[in-house]
């Protein structure tokens, strides 16, 4: 069965084969952790753990990474090269705020003037939402989800790389600049010509710093700034990195190569954000490609508008969960259900109708599972993707992700006849290790789990000691526990790695 994928690149539908057959290497772009991340937010987070989860039951290992931006950026991110208020300081002005009102829990956050205190509250409430709405990626943390003030000194290689083969300059105000003149390809993914960036292009470039710039679209590799929340020494001067530079770096130190097979985010990183990751990664190695194919979630929308941090018109997680939405708590299985559904090539529109709806075909799926439980009386047979439930469910998905095409498969099927209870209750449960709904008991259990002592890092740390001191005895031991908890277990050129099976 060959996978075809909208590639932004290409703006055409493609086949899609891994460079390396069997290991997709995938990088998505992850949260500013500066705040609590909004459902628009997961909208993109869960599009790129149901191509995640879609490869794997294909057949793929899929060697998934996500950054933490954790450095404090500019609000004007969204102009090339940043400008405004750095996003870290107005955080801990709010939490100051927050702190005093009781908004913030009590020791939840000891000290709001340290940048790296705010950002590990709201990364642990990010992992937290995330666990509970079943991304996978959020039990692979840190391994997997690397944060980009722990990668600076890799960020300062790369501009030194850039810099040593003309793609970057030191201006006259001292900070490093990316030079897109000397990148042709710049524009090829977002359609902008230099020209157009010359001009401005309807705002898209800061007109700060113009004066120290060869061409307006240039952006920032690094920032000299001694007075900056964060800042790391560097060959250019105190101060601080640009954002773009994290996600190049990030991803080929973890992916552990130039060329990946695919890239995720948000439509609005298009540009400038993949735009300079492409410039800086094949500025850096050479090579014709970043990403081979670059995929992109459109907006989730409310009333007609893109729900956003800076409109004011979004809510977290924790908001629809807890029933701010409905007035009634809201299971994550339903939320999550509710962010997948729909097609990630259009755009989504948030509505409590939608929940509603969501949560009915959340339980009518939950409802089937338990009376197929009953009648096979715990049999569950293997399935693979030969059986042709799974060949029409699977089919739909390798057509562009047709997520409604692959439902509409699956409730028919579920209203027919089901003579052999442990047949379907093995298909359910494969296309369950998708779409990730029923039982839905679990994503409480995940989030629970997230608060325990239970620390598989630190286990897979465990194993690799005891193997090097020959206690094989110890590191089995070890590796049991890691399994009984539901961790599968394997090595990895950087060491042990204990992965989470989600169903
Ligand atoms: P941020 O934390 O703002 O950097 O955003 C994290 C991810 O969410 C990025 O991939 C954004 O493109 C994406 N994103 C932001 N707003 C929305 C939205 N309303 N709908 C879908 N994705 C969004
Ligand atoms: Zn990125």
């Amino acid at each position: 069965m060959s996978i075809r994928f909208y590639n932004s690149l290409s703006n055409k539908v493609e086949e899609f084969q891994p460079l390396e057959p069997g290991i997709v290497r995938m990088y998505s772009c992850g949260p500013t952790v500066y705040d609590f991340a909004h459902i628009g937010n997961f909208r993109s987070f869960l599009f790129a753990d149901l191509i995640r989860r879609f490869l794997e039951v294909m057949g793929n290992d899929v060697i998934h990474v996500m950054n933490i931006t954790d450095v404090g950026h500019m609000t004007d991110d969204h102009l090339a090269d940043g400008g405004g208020e750095d996003k870290m300081e107005a955080a801990a002005k709010r939490l100051k705020e927050d702190k005093k009102s009781g908004k913030v829990p009590e020791g939840a956050i000891e000290n709001p003037d340290d940048p790296y205190q705010v950002a590990q509250y709201f990364t642990d409430a990010f992992l937290e939402d995330s666990r509970k709405l079943g991304l996978k990626i959020a039990f692979e943390y840190p391994e997997r989800i690397p944060h980009a003030t722990q990668n600076i000194a890799e960020m300062q290689n790369m501009i030194a790389k850039l810099i040593e083969r003309g793609h970057a300059y030191v201006g006259p105000d001292h900070a490093v600049y990316y030079s897109v003149e000397s990148f042709p390809e710049y524009g090829r993914l977002s359609g902008n010509t230099l020209d157009q960036l010359r001009e401005g292009s309807g705002g898209r470039v800061n007109e700060e710093n113009q004066s120290s710039k060869r061409h307006p679209a240039d952006f920032l590799l690094w920032k000299p700034d001694q007075s900056h929340i964060m800042k790391w020494d560097s060959p250019w001067g105190m101060g601080y990195p640009g954002w773009h530079i994290e996600c190049s770096v990030m991803a080929r130190k973890i992916l552990g190569r130039d060329v990946i097979d695919i890239h995720t985010g948000g439509e609005d990183l298009i540009f400038p954000h993949h735009e300079c990751e492409i410039a800086q990664s094949c500025g850096a190695s050479g090579e014709a490609h970043f990403a081979r194919f670059w995929m992109h979630a459109r907006f989730l929308m409310v009333e007609g508008e893109k729900m956003s941090k800076s409109k004011g018109n979004f809510y977290t997680v924790r908001d629809v969960l807890g029933g701010k939405v409905t007035g009634r708590a809201v299971h994550p299985a339903v939320l999550r259900y509710e962010l997948i559904r729909s097609h990630y090539g259009s755009n989504m529109n948030f509505t409590v109708k939608g929940l509603k709806d969501s949560a009915g075909a959340v339980r009518k799926l939950n409802e089937f599972r338990k009376s197929l439980e009953e009648r096979s009386g715990g049999a569950v047979e293997t399935i693979d993707n030969s059986h042709p439930v799974l060949t029409e469910f699977l089919g739909a998905l390798s057509d562009n992700l047709n997520i409604a095409g692959a439902l509409g498969v699956l409730f028919p099927w579920m209203s027919g006849n089901h003579p052999n209870a442990a047949e379907s209750l093995g298909v359910l449960n494969r296309i369950n290790r998708i779409l990730d709904v029923a039982p839905m008991e679990h994503h409480q259990e995940a989030a629970d789990e997230s608060t325990d002592e239970f620390d598989p890092v630190a286990l897979c740390k465990g194993i690799d000691e005891a193997r090097s001191q020959k206690d094989w005895a110890r590191a089995d031991d070890l590796r049991n526990q890691l399994q009984s908890a539901g961790y599968e277990v394997r090595n990895s050129p950087e060491g042990t790695v204990a992965t989470k099976q989600l169903v």
